[in-house]
């Protein structure tokens, strides 16, 4: 039995909490959570009582300590989030570089997340991609994050990319996204897993036009396609073909 397990957790439909991730927290002597209402009413739901303690963003650096000391007493511990993958844009990944120099054995199991979900619905390239986690909240440092992906696509990158987003900043993102990156295509993934859920496909203009006037509800993550590839025109490709077969009369002749 590993001393950490990260389960995941539905995002949304509780029917995606898998039996493998119910026996993981069944068999933990302590369950580490976000919000322990939100884990609370998960156990709940799958008749669980199990101790939980909570780990997050602001006391997650201040309970490593104490945390690699009990599973190094044996004792085995659950890491989930509110939603989805744990560390994945949440709580947990300074806690697993500890597990890991401490050598605790650790282990996963997988389960829903909201950024592959969408990637796959999303009728883009899946790979290679970028998470890009949330995009930062104010427009002038947004740009600059953006821009900085842009310069990489100039040197080479060539990646779907994937932010998950508030629904309140999605039209003031997505106009950022096509003022930096340019109108490309995307999807805009919403409550995935959920009643309503919906995933909207088109050029960044055209979805940044959708949104402006009604914010959507609900919690939403963004795909936009990579950069366009450059499309050789019929010159290119004949200066080209015409290059190459120099080079290999050249070589041809050499070899004579
Ligand atoms: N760890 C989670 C995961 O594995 O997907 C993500 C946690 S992050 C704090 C929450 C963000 O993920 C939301 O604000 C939204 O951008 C995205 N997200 C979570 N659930 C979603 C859903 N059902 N549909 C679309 N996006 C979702």
């Amino acid at each position: 039995q590993p001393a950490l397990v990260l389960v995941s957790t539905p995002i949304g439909n509780l029917g995606d909490m898998t039996p493998r991730a119910v026996a993981a927290l069944r068999d933990a002597d302590t369950i580490l959570c976000e919000d322990t209402r939100v884990t609370g009413i998960l156990l709940a739901v799958h008749g669980l009582s199990a101790r939980l303690q909570p780990l997050h963003d602001h006391n997650e650096q201040d309970r490593i300590a104490p945390l690699i000391e009990a599973m190094r007493a044996g004792r085995r511990f659950a890491l989930v989030s509110d939603a989805g993958a744990p560390l994945i844009a949440d709580p947990g990944y300074r806690l697993v570089r500890a597990a890991i120099e401490a050598k605790l054995d650790i282990s996963a199991i997988p389960g829903p997340n909201a950024a592959v979900m969408a990637l796959a619905l999303s009728g883009l390239p899946p790979h290679p991609f970028l998470f890009g986690g949330f995009l930062p909240p104010r427009s002038a440092a947004r740009r600059s994050a953006l821009q900085r992906l842009a310069d990489a696509e100039r040197a080479g990158l060539n990646a779907t990319l994937i932010f998950y987003e508030a629904p309140h900043r999605l039209a003031a993102s997505l106009a950022d996204c096509a003022a930096v990156l340019g109108d490309r295509p995307a999807a805009v993934a919403r409550e995935l897993t959920k009643r309503f859920e919906e995933v909207r496909r088109g050029g960044l203009a055209e979805l940044t036009a959708n949104y402006r006037d009604v914010a959507p509800r609900g919690e939403i993550t963004l795909v936009i396609g990579p950069a366009p590839d450059h499309v050789a025109s019929d010159e290119d490709l004949d200066r080209a073909l015409t290059e190459a077969l120099d080079t290999m009369s050249i070589k041809d002749a050499a070899a004579e």
